[in-house]
C-alpha cells in the first residue's frame, strides 16, 4: 500500500508503507549527516522507524531544536538505564520518557539512589558514549517480547506489554542493554554531546499512590558543552528567582492545607495584583471595552449546552443548590454569552467588546500543582468580542495592539506569536474554519507580524493566536490567546440583526491577554526577581529616622505626607542600626529608602537612596521627591528614575 507524503519543500511524495525513515533520506539522495530522524504529522520517528502513515514530513537534524533534543534525551534516558544497571544489581526498569528539558527514568531497586550516586552513574555514561555503540530497533511480535523479558525481573514492562495489545512491540538494544520501547532514538549513544544528572525523588509506578514507589533520576542533555552550561546557568538563575521562594521572603502570598492550590494573597501580593488590575481597566477603557461579572456558580444544564459537560467534566468542580445540580465555572464564556444573548442588537451595534476578570476553578491533580503556574483557582483576564464576519480582522488586529502595548508595559519586549488551525477532530463546516482562519491570517499580515504556523493545534472549535513571551533569563511562557468562534454563536443562539433585517450569528473572538492574572504575576516576579517597578512596588518608599526616638516624629510626618498623596510609604523605627534597616529594606525590594535625622527634620528634606545602592548626593526637599515619585508612578516607568543621573554608589 502506498503512502502519500508531502515533504517540507512542498513535494508530494508516494511510498511503500513499511519504508523507514533512513530508507526515504537514501531514496531522496539526501546527503545530510545531521539528519536524526524525521517528524510525521506531529510525531518524531527514528531513521529506523517504518513511515507507516500520510501527513506531513519534515526531517530532524541534530542541533537545539525541540524535536531533535527528543530524540537525544530519550537516547539519554537509556543511556543512564544502562549505567545504573552497570553498577547496580537486581534493577527493575520501568519508564523513562523525555519531559521538557530533559529526562527521567524510573528503576527499582534496592539501593537507595542519592546524588551521592551521581559522578559514578555519569562516569559510566560517559563511557557507553564514548564506545559509541549504535542503538538498534527491532520490531518483534508479542511472543517474541514475552520470550525477550523472560529472562529478566521484568513486572513493570510486562505491565506495559498488556496494555500495547494490538500495536507494533519494538525493543531497542545498545551493546548489553535493551529496553521495550516505542522510540525514537539517535542512531547511536555517541550523538549524546553533553548531559548531566540532577536529581532524584520517589516516584509511584503510573503515578498511582497504591502502586510500588520507584526511585527515579532526572537529568538533562544537549548536542552540545556550550548549550548544556548555559541552561544550567539559567537554572540557577531560576532558582534564585523562584517566585514561591520570592513569594515567601516578600511576604506577597502562600498556600494553605485548607485550600490546596488555591493562593492566599497577602497584603503586598494583594497591592501588585491590584497595580496589574488597574493597568489593565485603563487599557480597556482605551480599547473601549464594556466591563462585566457573571457568577462563579452557574446549573449543570448549561455546562451540557456549552460542550463542557463533555469535553471538560473531569476538571470541574459540581455542587447542589435547592437539589439541582450545578457546577463552579471551569470558563467564562458560556456565562458571559447570557449577557449578550439578554441584549438586542442591530449590526449597528457591533462590535460589542464585554471584557470580564473571571475566577474560574479547575481541578488539577495535587501532584501537578506548581505555586503560582498551576493553581486551581485563578482569575482571567478574559474578554469576548462579538462582531459581523466584516468586522472581525479590524477586532483580531485590535487584540493584537492590546496584547503588544501590555508585554512592553511590563518590560516584555521579547514575544513570538503561533497560529494554529483546524485539528483532526474538530466541529464545523469547512467554510467556517476557512473563514476563521482567513481572520487570523489576514490580521496577522495586515499589521506585519511575523508568525509560527502549527497546523493542526488548534481548538476543537476554532483556530487561535498565542502568544509566547520571553523572560529575563530567556525563559518562554505562553500567556495570551486569541480565538475565533463560530461554534458557541450557534450553540447559545446569538443573533443581531443586519441591515437587510435579518437575524443572523455574530463572530465570537475570545481573547486573554495576561491568560490567567495569578500565573502571569508569578512569571512577573521571576522576571523582575522580586525587584518591581516603583508603580508595582507593594513599598514604594520606607521612611528610616536615624534614631527614632529623636527623629520619629518627623519619619510620621513624612510618610503621612507622602501618604496623603496615594503613595505607599512606611517608616521602619525598628530598634535596629541605621546600616541593617537599610540593608533589609533593601533585601525587601522597596524602590527607595529616606533617611532622615538632625539635617532633614531640620529642613523638611530626606535623604534619598535606591535599593540598587544609588546615593542621592544632596536631600530632597519633600515636595520634590513626591512629585518625582508620582511622575515615575503615574508614567509606570520599568527603571528607576529618581537618581538615574546619579552615579555614586555604595
Ligand atoms: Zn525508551
Ligand atoms: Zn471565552
Amino acid at each position: 500500500m502506498a503512502i502519500h507524503l508531502q515533504l517540507e519543500n512542498g513535494n508530494p511524495i508516494d511510498v511503500a508503507d513499511d519504508l523507514r525513515v533512513g530508507d526515504l533520506v537514501q531514496q531522496l539522495g539526501v546527503d545530510d549527516p545531521k539528519i536524526i530522524g524525521a517528524k510525521i504529522n506531529k510525531r518524531v520517528f527514528d531513521l529506523q522507524t517504518k513511515i507507516g502513515e500520510s501527513g506531513t514530513l519534515a526531517f530532524v537534524r541534530k542541533g537545539p531544536g525541540e524535536e531533535a533534543l527528543h530524540l537525544l534525551r530519550h537516547t539519554a534516558a537509556h543511556v543512564m538505564a544502562q549505567a545504573v544497571m552497570r553498577l547496580f544489581k537486581d534493577v527493575e526498569f520501568a519508564i523513562g520518557p523525555t519531559i521538557e528539558d530533559g529526562f527521567y527514568y524510573d528503576f527499582d531497586l534496592e539501593h537507595v539512589l542519592a546524588p551521592e550516586d551521581f559522578p559514578a552513574i555519569e562516569d559510566e555514561m560517559r563511557k557507553i558514549i564514548a564506545e559509541n555503540y549504535p542503538v538498534v530497533r527491532r520490531e518483534v511480535s508479542e511472543q517474541e517480547a514475552q520470550e525477550i523479558l523472560g529472562t529478566q525481573r521484568a513486572t513493570f514492562k510486562r505491565e506495559l506489554l498488556r496494555g500495547l495489545e494490538g500495536q507494533q512491540l519494538s525493543f531497542y538494544t545498545q551493546n548489553d542493554f535493551t529496553d521495550l520501547c516505542r522510540g525514537p532514538h539517535l542512531p547511536s549513544t555517541g550523538y549524546i554531546g553533553a548531559f548531566k544528572l540532577l536529581s532524584v525523588a520517589g516516584a509511584y509506578w503510573r503515578g498511582k499512590e497504591t502502586n510500588p514507589m520507584l526511585q527515579r533520576i532526572y537529568g538533562t542533555a544537549f548536542f552540545t558543552e556550550k548549550e548544556l552550561k548555559a541552561y544550567l546557568r539559567q537554572l540557577e538563575e531560576a532558582k534564585k528567582r523562584d517566585h514561591k521562594k520570592l513569594g515567601a521572603e516578600l511576604d506577597l502570598f502562600h498556600f494553605d492545607p485548607v485550600g490546596p492550590g488555591f493562593p492566599f494573597w497577602h497584603a503586598n501580593g494583594s497591592v501588585v495584583y491590584g497595580a496589574v488590575q488597574n493597568y489593565m481597566n485603563e487599557k480597556l477603557q482605551e480599547y473601549d471595552y464594556d466591563t462585566i461579572r457573571t457568577p462563579l456558580i452557574l446549573n449543570e444544564q448549561l455546562w451540557r449546552d456549552s460542550g463542557h459537560w463533555e469535553h471538560y467534566r473531569e476538571n470541574m468542580y459540581f455542587t447542589e443548590i435547592d437539589e439541582k445540580a450545578y457546577a463552579v465555572k471551569p470558563m467564562n464564556c458560556p456565562g458571559g454569552t447570557r449577557v449578550y444573548k439578554h441584549g438586542f442588537y442591530s449590526y449597528r451595534d457591533l462590535p460589542v467588546r464585554q471584557a470580564e476578570f473571571g475566577v474560574v476553578h479547575r481541578h488539577e491533580k495535587s501532584g501537578v500543582l506548581s505555586g503560582l503556574f498551576r493553581v486551581r483557582s485563578f482569575t482571567q483576564d478574559d474578554a469576548h468580542i462579538y462582531c459581523t464576519p466584516d468586522q472581525a480582522v479590524d477586532e483580531v488586529i485590535s487584540c493584537l495592539n492590546l496584547v503588544q502595548d501590555v508585554y512592553k508595559q511590563f518590560g516584555f519586549d521579547e514575544y513570538h506569536f503561533e497560529l494554529s488551525t483546524r485539528p483532526d477532530k474538530s466541529i464545523g463546516t469547512d467554510e467556517q474554519w476557512e473563514f476563521a482562519e482567513s481572520v487570523l491570517h489576514k490580521a496577522l499580515e495586515r499589521i506585519k507580524i511575523d508568525y509560527q504556523l502549527n497546523p493542526g493545534d488548534g481548538a476543537f472549535y476554532g483556530p487561535k493566536i498565542d502568544v509566547h513571551i520571553k523572560d529575563a533569563i530567556k525563559r518562554t511562557w505562553q500567556c495570551g490567546t486569541i480565538q475565533v468562534d463560530f461554534s458557541m454563536p450557534q450553540r447559545f443562539g446569538l443573533e443581531y440583526v443586519d441591515a437587510d433585517g435579518e437575524r443572523k450569528q455574530p463572530v465570537m473572538i475570545h481573547r486573554a491577554i495576561f491568560g490567567s492574572l495569578e500565573r502571569f504575576i508569578g512569571i512577573l516576579i521571576e522576571h523582575t526577581a522580586g525587584k518591581f517597578p516603583a508603580w508595582l512596588a507593594p513599598v514604594q518608599a520606607m521612611v528610616i529616622p536615624v534614631s527614632d526616638e529623636k527623629f520619629g516624629e518627623y519619619a510620621q510626618e513624612v510618610r503621612q505626607y507622602l501618604h496623603r498623596l496615594g503613595l505607599r510609604v512606611q517608616t521602619d523605627s525598628r530598634n535596629e542600626s541605621l546600616n541593617k534597616r537599610i540593608r533589609d529594606n533593601q533585601k525587601k525590594q522597596v524602590p527607595y529608602m529616606l533617611v532622615v535625622g538632625e539635617k532633614e527634620a531640620g529642613e523638611g528634606t530626606v535623604s534619598v537612596r535606591r535599593r540598587d545602592g544609588v546615593q542621592l548626593p544632596e536631600p530632597l526637599r519633600i515636595e520634590e521627591f513626591a512629585d518625582l515619585l508620582i511622575a515615575e508612578v503615574v508614567e509606570r516607568r520599568l527603571d528607576l528614575y529618581i537618581g538615574a543621573q546619579q552615579t555614586s554608589t555604595n
